[in-house]
């Protein structure tokens, strides 16, 4: 087997090479930027770790453990994650459910009770008598009594376990588990090969890259979420707000029935085109009310905050017309 992605065949073959060796790492940590195909990756070798019967490096699709891996039921692979109700963004783990119930309470932070929980398990012989498999998706939402509780197992490893660690902001990870670990760095693909995965091409393509940032599942999922349609959505609205054309409260009602993804990356998109205009990097589609970088730099601090701040959903529309007052003409004549 090849890698799942085309652009990952440098990390699949140092991992399948470690295995081939009799070298393989206990601890590999998959980071990069999200919407590159770490799930991805990480998903395709738990399934070939946990067949029994593997036809080189493909699993046979067949046998026990491909069949409960398939299911999502696999008794030696275990993921922890935060709760269903508040998983941070990232590829979903293809076929593979969380083994604990879901919280009574949404957190967004994988706490010490479901490590030691981990570690009782881990610590138990192997159902099958293969790999255990401990998945962390992701690894930065281990708070801090979680991660220490983690850097105990890594550092003394139970048998014949592997930890996968998934990563996307690799700063939020503390040091001492990230040096434990084998670091697999993941990065957007050339265009090409971005382009290849997508499902449509031309205009609206282009567009879901360029605001993924050249992420093609990230770019995909915004395809799904009629990013061209939002796109537009966005810049007429922005530009009638600049224009005293509109209000924060009529279209903060409008945007909030835009779906969740292609509204963030639209907004960041948006702020990034606004800002290359500002300081003259572009000049080709400037428009009539350009804001200054200092305004632009306030739309871009309230982004930030109305990211946090919309995940309660009765602040949500608050949040989002706290965000678009900085950029309102009618704003100065309302105070
Ligand atoms: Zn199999």
């Amino acid at each position: 087997m090849s890698a799942p992605l085309p652009w990952q065949t440098s990390q699949w073959e140092a991992v399948s090479g470690a295995r081939a060796a009799g070298r393989l790492h206990h601890a590999l940590l998959a980071a990069g930027p999200p919407g590159v195909g770490k799930a991805d990756f990480l998903a395709a070798l738990c399934a070939w770790l946990l067949c029994e019967t593997p036809r080189g490096e493909e699993p046979c699709g067949e046998c026990r453990g491909c069949r409960q891996h398939a299911a999502g039921s696999h008794p030696d692979c275990i993921v922890l994650s935060p709760d269903y109700q508040n998983r941070p963004v990232l590829g979903a783990y293809p076929g593979q459910r969380c083994q604990y119930e879901p919280r009574k309470k949404p957190s967004s932070v994988i706490n010490v009770d479901q490590v030691r929980e981990l570690g009782e398990r881990l610590h138990a012989s192997a159902h099958y008598g293969g790999f255990k498999l401990a998945l962390l998706l992701p690894a930065d939402a281990l708070n801090t009594a979680a991660a220490n509780a983690l850097l105990k197992l890594l550092e003394e490893p139970p048998d014949n376990t592997l930890f996968l660690l998934l990563s996307q902001r690799l700063a939020h990870l503390p040091a001492t588990v990230r040096s434990r670990c084998q670091l697999l760095r993941f990065s957007t693909p050339p265009l090409a090969q971005a382009h290849a995965v997508l499902s449509r091409s031309g205009p609206e393509a282009d567009l879901a890259l360029d605001l993924a940032g050249g992420a093609p599942l990230r770019a995909q999922g915004l395809l799904g979420q009629d990013i061209g349609a939002v796109w537009k959505a966005v810049g007429s609205g922005l530009d009638a707000l600049l224009g005293d054309k509109a209000d924060p409260l009529r279209l903060s009602r409008e945007w909030l029935k835009l779906p969740q993804e292609a509204l963030d990356a639209a907004l960041y998109g948006w702020l990034r085109h606004a800002l290359r205009r500002a300081v003259g990097a572009t000049s080709g589609d400037a428009t009539a009310h350009a804001p200054s970088v200092a305004r632009l730099r306030t739309f871009g601090h309230e982004l930030d905050d109305f990211l946090r701040l919309r995940e309660h959903p009765l602040v949500k529309e608050l949040a989002l017309q706290r965000l678009l007052y900085p950029l309102w003409a009618g704003a100065g004549s309302a105070t």
